[in-house]
């Protein structure tokens, strides 16, 4: 598993400055937020060094990954202790294991005595429960990303955009595979972005 980081960071240049590194640079399952989807995340997280971030929902640990590269600090949590386990090996490829705490539970529960972030990240689990007890946790200023691909979460996310503003937004993308002899536009699911600060 480290071998791909390194063998990439090898054979190439190093590894870009820029985030939305490709998904096979990560140990994933399939759940991994898909890179150009991704460089969107973080772009709305606007890491800065120093910074923490809670990343809930953490799945492979990607967007922990590409942020702690920016000069910050992460707290990954995931509920499935697979994917926990994954977390760690990529942090550890990219030699993050010292800036990415990660933490096998579900949230908000699992994050009642981590330390105050400066943004957060939603990619799993997001219901009003949940961001009411994260809401309430986030210091004046602090930053809140959250993706949905389902109706229900898209729906809540509507609410909250009405309530609290920021910026709501749909990306759809599609990519160019082979059609017979021919190619098509074969379309990923919908993503919804918002993205607000306390
Ligand atoms: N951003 C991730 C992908 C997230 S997939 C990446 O780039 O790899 C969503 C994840 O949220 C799943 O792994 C799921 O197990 C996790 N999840 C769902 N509800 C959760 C909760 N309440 N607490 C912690 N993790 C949760």
């Amino acid at each position: 598993d480290l071998v791909a980081v390194a063998v990439w960071a090898r054979g190439t240049q190093g590894i870009p400055r820029s985030s939305g590194l490709p998904d096979d640079l990560f140990v994933h399952d399939g759940q991994i937020t898909k890179r150009p989807v991704r460089a969107l995340a973080l772009s709305a997280l606007a890491p800065r060094p120093g910074e923490r971030l809670w990343d809930i929902g953490a799945g492979s640990g990607s967007i922990s990954v590409e942020w702690a590269l920016c000069g910050g600090t992460a707290t990954a949590i995931e509920a499935r202790e697979d994917r926990v386990a994954n977390i760690s090996k990529n942090a550890a490829a990219f030699g993050l294991a010292h800036r990415i705490i990660v933490v096998t539970g579900r949230a908000p529960e699992a994050i009642a005595g981590a330390e105050a972030p400066d943004a957060v990240f939603i990619g799993g689990g997001l219901d009003s429960a949940m961001f009411d007890a994260i809401w309430s946790r986030l210091s004046p200023g602090a930053r809140l990303v959250a993706h949905s691909v389902t109706l229900e979460t898209e729906a809540l996310l509507g609410g909250l955009h009405q309530r609290h503003g920021g910026e709501l937004m749909r990306v759809e993308i599609a990519q160019a595979a082979p059609l017979g002899r021919y190619r098509s536009w074969e379309a990923a699911r919908p993503v919804v972005q918002w993205s607000t600060v306390r």
